[in-house]
C-alpha cells in the first residue's frame, strides 16, 4: 500500500477492486450499462489523484439516467494503471472514485458496482503483470460484474474513450460499444459507434431503454 496501512474495502486482491454501491436490486439475466470512468464519467486528467480536481462529463449523465430508470445496472470498468506506477494508493483512488459517485449522486444518478484494476507491466511486485486477464482490452473486470449481478453480457453496452473499452466489450461477448469521439465500425459481431453529438447521445439513450423492453421488467 503506497498511502495506506489497511487495504481498502473493495480490494479483493492486490490489483483488484471490487465494490457494490447501495443496495438496489435486480432481476436476474438482466444487460448492464458498463462504463468506463475517466474520460467516459468524469473529465480525464491523467491519472486523476485529488478528488477536488474531478469534474464530470454531463454528456454520459443521460445515459446513466436512462438504465438507471428501466432498472438494470451501471457498472464502472475502470484501468488504474497508476497504482502500479507507484503514483498513487488504493486508498488516493478510493478518494477520488468516492468523489465521481458524490457528483454523480447529486445529479441524480447511480451507480451500482465498481471494478477497478491496478495491474500493469510497468509495476513492480504483485501489481507489474503484464496483460493481466482483468485489465482492459481483457474482459476480466466485465466478466466479474456479470458472475456477481448475474448479467446477460451479450445484451449489454459499454461506454468507453479508448478502443481498449471497446475490446474488452467485445472479448466479454458484447454487441455493442460507445466510444466518446470515436469512430463507428463493425467487425466480428461487434458494433463500435460513434458517441460524439447530441443525435449520438440521443442514440445511446434510445439503446439503453431498448435493452428495458428484454429486461426482466
Ligand atoms: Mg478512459
Amino acid at each position: 500500500m503506497a498511502d495506506g496501512q489497511q487495504a481498502p474495502y473493495g480490494l479483493t486482491e492486490p490489483g483488484l477492486w471490487v465494490e457494490r454501491v447501495g443496495a438496489q436490486v435486480f432481476a436476474r439475466g438482466v444487460p448492464a450499462l458498463f462504463l468506463d470512468r475517466d474520460g467516459t464519467i468524469n473529465v480525464d486528467t491523467d491519472y486523476p489523484s485529488d478528488p477536488a480536481g474531478i469534474v464530470l462529463r454531463p454528456q454520459i449523465l443521460p445515459a446513466i439516467a436512462a438504465a438507471n430508470r428501466i432498472g438494470i445496472p451501471v457498472v464502472v470498468v475502470t484501468n488504474q494503471s497508476g497504482i502500479a506506477r507507484g503514483y498513487f494508493g488504493w486508498s488516493t483512488f478510493a478518494a477520488v472514485n468516492g468523489r465521481v459517485l458524490d457528483l454523480l449522486r447529486a445529479q441524480g444518478v447511480f451507480v451500482d458496482l465498481v471494478l477497478a484494476c491496478a495491474y500493469h507491466e510497468a509495476g513492480t511486485g504483485s501489481l507489474g503483470i503484464a496483460d493481466h486477464p482483468m485489465r482492459k482490452p481483457n474482459p476480466g473486470m466485465l466478466v466479474e460484474a456479470a458472475k456477481r449481478l448475474d448479467l446477460d453480457l451479450p445484451q449489454s453496452l459499454i461506454v468507453g474513450d479508448k478502443l481498449a473499452d471497446m475490446q474488452a466489450g467485445q472479448r466479454a461477448g458484447l454487441a455493442q460499444g460507445w466510444l466518446v469521439d470515436g469512430e463507428a465500425s463493425a467487425r466480428s459481431g461487434f458494433a463500435i459507434r460513434r458517441l460524439g453529438d447530441q443525435d449520438d447521445l440521443d442514440g445511446l439513450v434510445a439503446a439503453i431503454e431498448n435493452l428495458g423492453r428484454g429486461a426482466g421488467s
